[in-house]
């Protein structure tokens, strides 16, 4: 995994910087703890389902399925998310399949069940920089210190470049 507070950083800096009329605050608190919610499945652990499980850690939640569901439930709870259902569904449901996308570009554990329930197969990105996060990581370790800095390096930088980019898109526009 990357650290959960990395999965909550992607909707919350990128809704920021969308704005408050375009993604209300309570879409963009939805956001984050769908981006984080996939986790759950560490629970798996204390059930003894094994690690390559369908629903063992990185598998069933860590599906584009599971990110359309939430999705759905999204676009279902829009008026309570202070949005529209499109703008609600979009929004959740891409913050959710964020999660699997980044722990596909970590160099560790499992890769994830991406095509879950068409297929068990775990799946890496061509391209894994970020160092994997273990479960139950001790922050203040040195892995600890090298996790943060590979997240940071990789996943809060671009993140937060693109996070400007919106916003000047947004000032450019708003001028013009
Ligand atoms: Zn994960």
């Amino acid at each position: 995994m990357t650290t959960v507070f990395t999965h909550a950083v992607v909707p919350l800096m990128l809704g920021a910087a969308m704005g408050r009329r375009r993604i209300s605050s309570r879409l963009r608190v939805a956001g984050a703890v769908a981006a984080m919610l996939p986790d759950a499945d560490v629970l798996a652990f204390h059930l003894h389902i094994p690690y390559a499980d369908a629903f063992g850690h990185r598998g069933a939640t860590h599906s584009l399925a599971f990110a359309a569901m939430l999705g759905l439930l999204a676009a279902w709870a829009y008026r309570w998310l202070d949005s529209t259902p499109r703008r609600a569904g979009w929004f959740v449901g891409l913050a959710t399949l964020s999660h699997p996308l980044l722990d596909a570009c970590t160099d560790g554990g499992l890769g994830v069940a991406l095509w879950w329930p068409f297929s068990d197969a775990r799946w890496f990105a061509p391209f894994h920089p970020i160092a994997v996060s273990p479960i139950g990581a001790r922050f203040f370790s040195e892995r600890g210190a090298q996790v943060i800095a590979s997240e940071l390096c990789w996943v809060w930088l671009p993140v937060g470049v693109l996070a400007v980019c919106i916003l000047l898109a947004r000032r450019a526009s708003k001028r013009a």
